[in-house]
Order: structure tokens, then C-alpha cells, then sequence
């Protein structure tokens, strides 16, 4: 498999560079050069497949031998170790559960993947492969915990002090082992500073052998295909995916899964009033902008990563991404009264972000009542208690064992000013 950057179309690397490197050097995104077809034989016999084996033959298809068969059967079955099942709300909506991995979002299933992969590429190394991240919450926990005792690497985690949640803090610092969590004195935006910083540093770079778990990494997007093709197998039609999306990364990954031939009979994007891609797909204006704070906060993105990727896999042309995406944004007004709508109607609990998708969804089934939609659920409800606990009252969640237990662990991080320097310096140190 060659990847070239939507920067560069004539230079190509190799899969493992491009995840490793994350980022091309120009700027661009990684980009497959050729995305395979799946054959008949796969098409003939995909609903009776174990969920395993369906995803062996997908991504092996995909990858064309960049990791070897028996590793790649080994890398999946270690990383997609739990389910991503459907739950029927009714014949219209269904719910597709992407939740039920360790830190209780979609994120375990590219960061998991993607750990398992880049301790593969660097099994040879004597050196430790070291991740830098800067996190605001969600992503750090998805990487802290899939790359938690993987051989051979270690994570340096970089959060704002004071401005992530206590359960989202408890994801990053009570690991421990090879997870080590540096609590920033300042903002996000620092964080980010400084690891851009230390990345820059070659002396630094090379000496920590650095890598960034960029949630723009090709490696990502992979394992996020399979939960399309595990929901649509389970339905007697192409059913209507409706996708909450922030960087649009889930979005980038069904429409990898569709040019592999997986059927949809549409795509609906659901935003939060962060919505330059639905006023894109109206529009033909994009027009990005700061982000503004919501409800649904992991979809708080002004500048989605991977529109460029969106472009580039419809040759630039908005007509014809019109014609398979159709965009719809909601507020967060909306966004309580879906979730005391979805509880009321359904007697399902649905988080925030699964809210704004559920507003979407009744939208287009307004004018396309025979359709059958998807609904991504993309975290559990209990990440978003307080927003629960306002809407449904005190009682409604059951708080799931793995985040209750956190609770109790102790917090250990190192407290660090907002200087590039100083984080140069520790990285540098015996
Ligand atoms: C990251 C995230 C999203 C947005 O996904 P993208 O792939 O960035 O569009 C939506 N919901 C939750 C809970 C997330 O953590």
C-alpha cells in the first residue's frame, strides 16, 4: 500500500512511514493511492463471517501486505477486543453503540489500532518509540489507554491544569507504567505549542524517537470502517448513516468503506452550531472559523482535519458530495430536548453527541420516511453527567464499572510551566 500527501500527488511513502510520520512534511494528509474493491467471494459470504474475520478481510484488502497476514489477524483481535453493537430504537432508528471500548468512546477503536500497529513497525528498534500528545480531554484518554503496557513504547501526555474534566484527568493520570501525564500550567493551545515545539527540536526528535498519535493519522481511519460494515450486514438494506462529527474522521472512514463497496443509501453529517461543512455542502462556501463551546464539545471544531481528505476522495467537486452527504446542524437547545425526546419516546439514554446525530436523523426521515437510519452513538452518556442529570433527572445513567473505579485511583502527573523550554529540557534528560 502507497500513500501520497494531497499536498505532494507525485511522492509516495510506504504505510508504515505514513503512520508513523503522521503529518506529511508539506502539510497535506496521507492519502491511499489506490483503494482496492472488494471481491465476490467477500460480498458472498460477509453476513455469515465472524465479526474477526470480516475485519481481517477488510483491512488486509486494504493494506495489500504491508503488515503480514498472521500479525494483522493478531493486531486485530488484540485491538478490537469488544462489541460495537445495534440497538433499535424502532424500524426507523437504529443506534449503532460505539461506546463500549475502555474509555467509553469511538476514539478506542483508531487509538487501540493504532498503537498495536506502531509498536509492529518498530519491533526492530532498540530505542523506545515515545508519543507526544496534547490533549483537551477525550483524545489523550483513548491514547493513554490504548498504548498501556504495548511493548517497546511509551506516552508523554501533555493537559491544560484545570481544564479537563475529573474523570477525563483520571483517564490520563491514574495509569501509570509506561503513561506519564505532564499537567500544563495554561491552555490547550499551549499544550499543543510545546509538543509542536519538541517535535521541531531534531536534536529532541531523534533522541526520544518521537511520534504524534495525531488523530489525522491514516492508521486511525482504518479499524473506524468496520463498524459500518458490521452494522449495514445486519440489515436487510442499505440503511442511511448518520454521523456526528467534529474532525470528521468517522465520516472519512465510511466513505473509505463505501469506495471498498460496502452500500449506503446515504450519509447524513450532523453538526453542532459548528457546522462549516453543512453550510459547505449548502452552500459551496467553506468558510472555517474559531470554534465555539457546546454541549456535544468533542464536535467543537471550526476547521475540520479531515475535509481536505473529504475533497480529495470526490475530486473537488461539491456536486458530487452533495449528492451522498447531506448536512444538518443543530444547537444546543435541540440538543436537550433530543435527549429528553429519545428517553420519553424510546426509553433510551442517548449522550449529547449521539443527540445532535438523533436531530439529523429525524430530519431526513422527515422527507424519506421508507429509509432506515444509523445512528452513531460516539460516547457514553455517563461521560456527560451533569447534561444528564439536567435533562433526565438524578438517576437516569448507570454509571459503567470501568469509569466508576477510576474514580477512587489516585492522581499522579507532573506539574509543568507553559514553556517549550522546559519541556525540551525534561524530555532531554537521562
Ligand atoms: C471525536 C468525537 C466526535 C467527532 O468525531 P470526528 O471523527 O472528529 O468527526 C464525536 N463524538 C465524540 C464523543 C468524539 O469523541
Amino acid at each position: 500500500m502507497r500513500l501520497y500527501s494531497t499536498n505532494s500527488p507525485d511522492t509516495y511513502v510506504d504505510f508504515g512511514e505514513a503512520v508513523l510520520r503522521s503529518l506529511p512534511t508539506d502539510n497535506g494528509l496521507y492519502m491511499p493511492e489506490h483503494i482496492p474493491q472488494l471481491d465476490d467471494t467477500f460480498w458472498q459470504e460477509w453476513r455469515t463471517l465472524s465479526f474477526h474475520e470480516m475485519a481481517c478481510r477488510v483491512v488486509s484488502t486494504l493494506l495489500q501486505g504491508a503488515i503480514p497476514e498472521d500479525k494483522l489477524t493478531a493486531i486485530i483481535a488484540d485491538a478490537l477486543n469488544f462489541p460495537a453493537p445495534v440497538v433499535s430504537l424502532d424500524d426507523k432508528y437504529r443506534v449503532l453503540e460505539l461506546f463500549h471500548g475502555p474509555t467509553l468512546a469511538f476514539k478506542d477503536f483508531g487509538a487501540r489500532f493504532m498503537a498495536r500497529v506502531m509498536a509492529w513497525l518498530t519491533r526492530d528498534d532498540d530505542q523506545t518509540l515515545t508519543v507526544l500528545v496534547a490533549t483537551s480531554g477525550d483524545t489523550g484518554g483513548a491514547v493513554a489507554s490504548a498504548f498501556h503496557n504495548v511493548p517497546g513504547t511509551r506516552v508523554i501526555i501533555l493537559y491544560p491544569s484545570g481544564k479537563v474534566s475529573g474523570l477525563q484527568e483520571k483517564q490520563l493520570t491514574a495509569l501509570g507504567g509506561n503513561i506519564t501525564a505532564l499537567e500544563i500550567d495554561g491552555s490547550f493551545d499551549d499544550c499543543q505549542r510545546m509538543v509542536k515545539a519538541a517535535f521541531l527540536d531534531q536534536k529532541t526528535s531523534l533522541a526520544c524517537n518521537l511520534t504524534s498519535a495525531n488523530s489525522i493519522n491514516i492508521a486511525r481511519l482504518i479499524p473506524q470502517m468496520l463498524y459500518y460494515f458490521e452494522s449495514a450486514r445486519q440489515l436487510d438494506k442499505p440503511p442511511v448513516f448518520v454521523i456526528p462529527s467534529g474532525n470528521f474522521g468517522n465520516l472519512t472512514a465510511l466513505l473509505l468503506a463505501t469506495r471498498m463497496g460496502l452500500p449506503v443509501a446515504h450519509i447524513v453529517a450532523a453538526t453542532n452550531i459548528n457546522d462549516v461543512v453543512p453550510e459547505y455542502l449548502e452552500t459551496s462556501e467553506y468558510s472555517p472559523r474559531p470554534s465555539v463551546a457546546t454541549l456535544s464539545n468533542a464536535m467543537d471544531v471550526g476547521d475540520p482535519s479531515n475535509f481536505t481528505r473529504m475533497q480529495e476522495l470526490f475530486g473537488n467537486d461539491w456536486k458530487a458530495m452533495t449528492d451522498k452527504i447531506t448536512g444538518f446542524a443543530s444547537n444546543d437547545a435541540g440538543t436537550r430536548a433530543a435527549i429528553r425526546e429519545v428517553c420519553e419516546k424510546f426509553g433510551y439514554v442517548i449522550d449529547p453527541h449521539g443527540a445532535v446525530g438523533y436531530l439529523a436523523a429525524k430530519a431526513w426521515l422527515a422527507n424519506h420516511p421508507d429509509d432506515t437510519t444509523v445512528i452513531l452513538e460516539t460516547a457514553h452518556p455517563a461521560k456527560f453527567p451533569e447534561t444528564i442529570a439536567e435533562e433526565l433527572g438524578p438517576d437516569a445513567l448507570d454509571i459503567p464499572e470501568r469509569l466508576a473505579c477510576l474514580a477512587d485511583e489516585p492522581k499522579v502527573s507532573i506539574p509543568m510551566a507553559a514553556d517549550p523550554t522546559d519541556l525540551i529540557t525534561w524530555l532531554n534528560q537521562p
